[in-house]
């Protein structure tokens, strides 16, 4: 570094921390926490500015695109924040036949997708054999698709319903077609605030047992953290610490992605996150989590303004145009020329990825 980087004093707790992580050295939870409690945001994003130019030039800037399909909203989980969801029992809900997802697919390689998300409710009444064949079917009729699919909940979920064990269902997922799994359903990864919000959903140690198994089996994927409900800021250092520490393990995270919880229903406290805190703690996770290659922001999710920011306070990347989300309220770019256009507009070089982070076609055919 560095000490261009912000007027440095030697004798400022603060300062010593960023100037250490400027250097490449690892901080620790409680100078993390430090940083959120006491730092100058400015300072923050400074040193995260410059730490995320290591991963990808300042010129550039990434997107990528996938269609999400959505193949069930009936689960059980019952998240306070969720109004996707339907009973199970009720009759309100759906379940995507095979037929109709493939007619999904069959659109969205018209408009140029060649990675899909799938995700869905929790829903124990759709058979195992559901899932592999829609995987094989998605595998077969697309050889080239990227399948994105699958949250630690619903990975917990077929554990339950085969009874065998995570490692044998999540090699079959993996030869069914299954390439890399999504970070959803972390929101934050402390047990008290998991009883508030989603008691149902998997435990902080279940969580992280599915990640390190995917990662163990060849399963790559994100992580992310969801701010803005009745989390601390020790909390939020609590889940970063338990990311880094799983990263450290097993190097699967290829990113992180840090969000807002979004109001969707009543039954859940949601706190204004000023736009400052958001960008401090996007740039202190670039700076904590020394170990994960690239950090997103989510322009769907906070919109065009807070995005562009973001690109100058850690991240590198934002995330994606998505066809069809169903889950959340969406600011979301719906083409690629939008992303490109954004990009350009915020001071950046277009980079297209795949969820592999395997920087792709160079952006002019697109915009031809
Ligand atoms: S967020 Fe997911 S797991 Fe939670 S209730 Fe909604 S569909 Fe179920």
């Amino acid at each position: 570094m560095s000490q261009e980087l912000f007027s440095y004093n030697p004798k400022s707790p603060t300062d010593s921390i960023l100037m250490s992580a400027s250097e490449g050295k690892r901080i620790t939870p409680s100078e993390a926490l430090h940083l959120y409690q006491e730092a100058d945001y400015l300072k923050v994003m400074s040193v995260a500015r410059y730490l995320r130019d290591k991963v990808l030039s300042h010129e550039y800037a990434s997107y990528t695109g996938f269609r999400v399909v959505n193949y069930t909203n009936y689960c059980n989980v019952e998240c306070s924040f969720c109004s996707f969801m339907d009973e199970i029992g009720s009759g309100k809900g759906y379940n995507l036949t095979e037929k109709e997802i493939l007619e999904k697919m069959d659109y969205s390689v018209q408009m140029g997708a060649d990675q899909i998300f799938l995700q869905g409710g929790v829903n124990p009444e759709l058979p195992y054999s559901y899932y592999l064949e829609i995987l094989r079917s998605i595998r077969n009729k697309f050889p080239k698709m990227h399948i994105r699919a699958f949250s630690p909940v619903e990975i917990i979920n077929l554990e339950k319903i085969t009874a065998k064990p995570l490692k044998e269902v999540l090699i079959e997922l993996k030869e069914a077609g299954l390439d890399s799994v999504p970070g959803a359903g972390a929101e934050v990864l402390t047990e008290r605030m998991r009883n508030i919000i989603s008691p149902k959903k998997a435990s902080v140690d279940e969580w992280v047992r599915a990640m390190e198994t995917c990662h163990e089996v060849g399963l790559p994927g994100s992580a992310n953290i969801v701010i803005g409900s009745e989390e601390t800021k020790e909390e939020i250092i609590e889940h970063l610490n338990v990311v880094r520490n799983l990263q450290d393990r097993t190097g699967g995270f290829l990113s992180f992605i840090p969000w807002t919880f979004q109001p969707q229903t009543k039954k859940f406290f949601i706190r204004h996150v000023p736009t400052h805190e958001y960008l401090k703690v996007l740039g202190i996770c670039r700076i904590f989590l020394d170990n994960i290659p690239h950090i997103e922001t989510s322009v769907m999710v906070l919109g065009k303004g807070v995005g562009e920011l973001a690109l100058y306070s850690g991240a590198d990347d934002i995330s994606s145009i998505v066809i069809e989300e169903n889950v959340l309220r969406s600011f979301g770019l719906k083409t690629e020329k939008e992303a490109i256009k954004f990009l350009t507009g915020a001071g950046f070089q277009a980079r297209k990825r795949d969820l592999f982070y395997n920087y792709t076609e160079p952006v002019e055919r697109i915009l031809a």
